[in-house]
């Protein structure tokens, strides 16, 4: 479903931030990615809907090539939902306007139908009976949620987390969490920058771990948890466990 092959990009001439990088996700895996701050995660997920270009190699997803420029850039991102870790959902607009808005702009959806899946995606966040609040109204949480729901809505085929849960109070973690688990056994291809460790063990059926822009270890979460292959992973684990 996605497919990295020699990618490499920079920033400038001289940051050299993602490193050859080789990479294949199934269609239904969960991938969580993990590393020091400032390794690439973000620039590694955001490259595949095309929010950072990349300079040498290929990207895929779901045999659209992303950096092909004769690839149409709202076809992508209808099939790649982005969570981000500010939720961004439009402030002026209510939960239900949030959701509805790419499916009826980009997918030309009629409003009673993209409101019908709106209405069945609050369900499964667990908001429904916050249609007509506007986000500055709703707990972080909350927030999360509708966002989930937003990227949702445009029935990608992939969905990614860029450290999803990292702004929200303790309290508010669990519930964001706890959607992205129930996305993950519908069987959404999901890949998760996150540090919620819980998490990867849980629900991931791979973790992988980038340090300095290189993937140091791809391996199940059992195997990265128990036995990490690199110093760098086991300096990491001791630091975050
Ligand atoms: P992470 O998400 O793992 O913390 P990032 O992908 O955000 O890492 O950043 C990787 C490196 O690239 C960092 O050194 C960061 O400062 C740098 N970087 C990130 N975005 C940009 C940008 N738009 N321009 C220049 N450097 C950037
Ligand atoms: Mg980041």
């Amino acid at each position: 479903m996605i497919r990295f092959s020699s990618v490499n990009k920079w920033y400038g001439r001289d940051h050299h931030v993602l490193k050859n990088l080789n990479l294949e996700v199934r269609q239904g895996e969960v991938v969580v990615v993990c590393g020091p701050s400032g390794s690439g995660k973000s620039t590694l997920i955001r490259t595949i809907n095309q929010l950072e270009p990349i300079n040498d190699g290929e990207i895929s997803v779901g045999g659209i090539v992303v950096n092909d420029p004769k690839t149409d850039i709202n076809t992508l991102r209808a099939e790649v939902g982005f969570v981000f870790q500010h939720f961004n959902l439009y402030p002026h607009l209510s939960v239900l306007d949030n959701i509805t808005l790419a499916p009826i702009q980009v997918k030309k959806m009629s409003r009673s139908a993209a409101e019908k899946l709106a209405m069945e995606l609050l369900e499964r966040v667990g908001l429904a009976n916050k249609r007509d609040a506007y986000p500055s109204n709703l707990s972080g949480g909350q927030q999360q949620r509708v966002a989930i729901a937003r990227g949702l809505a445009m029935q990608p085929k992939v969905m990614l987390f860029d450290e999803p849960t990292s702004a929200l109070d303790p309290e508010m973690i669990g519930e964001v969490l706890g959607v992205m688990q129930k996305l993950a056994e519908s069987g959404m291809t999901m890949m998760v920058v996150t540090h919620e460790m819980g998490f990867a063990r849980e629900v991931a059926d791979r973790v992988l771990f980038l340090a300095d822009g290189e993937i140091l270890e791809d391996t199940t979460p059992e195997a990265f948890f128990t036995a990490p292959k690199t110093d760098r992973a086991k300096q990491f684990l001791r630091q975050i466990l």
